[in-house]
C-alpha cells in the first residue's frame, strides 16, 4: 500500500519545542502567561487588527463574538450557508436562529444579492438580525464591501469567519479585520496551527477586554472570587500558544507553499475539459488554504465522488465541499436565500473536490494526486 496522503495534515517548524521549553522552564503553563500576551501581540501585528484575544478554538470565537453583541433567544442571525458547522454552531448555543445566505459564482462565498433579499425581507417582517457571519472560504475573501454596505445600511455588525483565510487580503486589508470581529482557527489542519486554538480580532478595545472577561469565567475584580455574569473557559493554554508563536512565524512560506501547490494541480489540470479551479477574484489575495476544483461530469465523464473513490483506493484523502448548512438536518427548519434563484452552494456541493493541500507535500505525492486524476479520466473517456 502506498503511503496516506493527507488532506491538509499539520506541518511543524521544528521550532515548536523551543517556546514550550522555555514556558516549562519558567514552570509557566497555565492558560494566560507571556506566550499568550506574545501570541495575541503578534496575531494584530500580523493582521493589522487593533487587538486580539487568544482562546482554545475558533469555534469559541464565535461564540464570544456572538455574545459580546448580546444575541440571545428572540434574536435571528444571517450566516453564510456553504461553511463548517462550526461557523453556525454559537448561534444555537446562545438559542438564537440562524437564517443562511447563498454563494456566488465569484468567490464560493455569501452574495451580496441573496443578503439583499434577506434584509428586505427581515425589514418588512420588522425584525433584523442582529448579526451577519460571513466566512472566507478555502482562503478566499467574500465581496466585503457590497457585503459591509448592506450591513451598514442597516446597521447590524459583522463577525468574519476567517477561520481558514489568515493571511488572506481583500483591497491589502487583512482577511477577518475588516468586519466588527474576525474570528481565525489554530486547529490541526488550519494553515498555521497550535493542535487546538483560535483568535478573536477587533479594533473594538473595550468588546476585547470584555472577551478576555467572559473568556476566563467572568471572574470580577475582586480578592474571592466574585461573580455577576456568566462567563466560559476559553482561554489558550500558554504552552499552546508557543506552539502558535513558532508557527506564526513562517506564515508567509506557508502560504507561498500552499500557493505553489494550486499552481501546479492548476497547470497540470486545467487544460481537461470538464475540470475547473476555485477562483481568486481580482483584488483579493488567497492563501490557497485548499486547492479545489469542480467536475462536470457531462464533460468529465466521471462524477466528483467517482473522482474522490479512485483517489481514495490510492490512498489519497479529497474531500467533497462543505455540505450547505440549509441542507443539513441539523438546520432542516431555518430559513434559506438562494443567489438569484439558483442555490450555488448546493451546486458547489455536488461538484466541488478538495484536494490535498498540505503544505508538506512533496512534489513527487502531488504528481501521485495529479496522476490518479489524468489516469481515472482517461479510462472513463
Ligand atoms: C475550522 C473552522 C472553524 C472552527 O475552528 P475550530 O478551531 O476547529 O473551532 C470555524 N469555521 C470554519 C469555516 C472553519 O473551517
Amino acid at each position: 500500500m502506498k503511503s496516506k496522503i493527507y488532506l491538509s495534515p499539520p506541518h511543524l517548524t521544528g521550532n515548536e519545542m523551543s517556546y514550550i521549553q522555555e514556558a516549562m522552564n519558567r514552570n509557566w503553563v497555565a492558560p494566560l502567561g507571556h506566550h499568550v500576551d506574545g501570541f495575541e501581540n503578534e496575531i494584530s501585528n500580523y493582521t493589522g487588527a487593533g487587538g486580539a484575544v487568544a482562546v482554545n478554538s475558533g469555534t469559541a470565537a464565535i461564540h464570544l463574538a456572538l455574545s459580546l453583541l448580546n444575541i440571545s433567544s428572540d434574536d435571528m442571525v444571517f450566516c453564510s450557508t456553504l461553511t463548517f458547522v462550526a461557523s453556525a454552531n454559537p448561534i444555537l448555543y446562545l438559542g438564537a436562529r440562524p437564517v443562511f445566505i447563498d454563494s456566488e459564482p465569484d468567490t464560493w462565498n455569501m452574495s451580496p444579492q441573496a443578503l439583499a433579499v434577506a434584509f428586505k425581507d427581515a425589514e418588512d417582517n420588522g425584525k433584523l438580525p442582529k448579526a451577519v457571519i460571513i466566512v472566507h472560504l478555502y482562503g478566499q475573501i467574500a465581496k466585503m464591501d457590497e457585503l459591509l454596505g448592506i450591513c451598514n445600511e442597516y446597521g447590524v455588525p459583522v463577525i468574519e469567519d476567517a477561520a481558514e483565510s489568515l493571511g488572506s487580503s481583500y483591497k491589502g486589508r487583512a482577511s477577518g479585520t475588516l468586519g466588527h470581529f474576525g474570528i481565525y482557527s489554530f486547529n490541526g489542519n488550519k494553515i498555521i496551527t497550535t493542535s487546538g486554538g483560535g483568535m478573536l480580532v477587533s479594533n473594538d478595545i473595550n468588546a476585547l477586554d470584555k472577551a478576555r472577561f467572559l473568556a476566563t469565567q467572568a471572574r470580577e475584580p475582586a480578592r474571592h472570587y466574585q461573580h455577576e455574569v456568566s462567563g466560559f473557559n476559553y482561554r489558550l493554554s500558554n504552552l499552546l500558544a508557543g506552539v502558535g508563536r513558532a508557527q506564526l512565524k513562517v506564515i508567509d512560506e506557508r502560504i507561498s507553499a500552499k500557493r505553489i501547490i494550486f499552481e501546479t494541480y492548476k497547470s497540470e489540470l486545467s487544460s481537461i475539459r470538464g475540470i475547473s479551479f476555485m477562483p481568486e477574484m481580482k483584488g483579493t489575495f488567497s492563501n490557497r488554504w485548499l486547492s479545489v476544483i469542480t467536475v462536470n461530469k457531462n464533460e468529465l465523464g466521471i462524477s466528483s465522488l467517482k473522482l474522490i473513490q479512485a483517489l481514495e483506493e490510492e490512498n489519497i484523502e479529497a474531500r467533497p465541499v462543505w455540505k450547505p448548512l440549509h441542507l443539513q438536518p441539523l438546520f432542516s427548519e431555518c430559513e434559506f436565500y438562494p443567489h438569484e434563484g439558483r442555490d450555488i452552494s448546493s451546486e458547489l456541493f455536488s461538484h466541488g473536490i478538495c484536494l490535498p493541500s498540505g503544505t508538506s507535500l512533496s512534489m513527487e505525492e502531488q504528481y501521485r494526486v495529479i496522476n490518479c486524476i489524468k489516469d481515472s479520466v482517461k479510462v472513463k473517456v
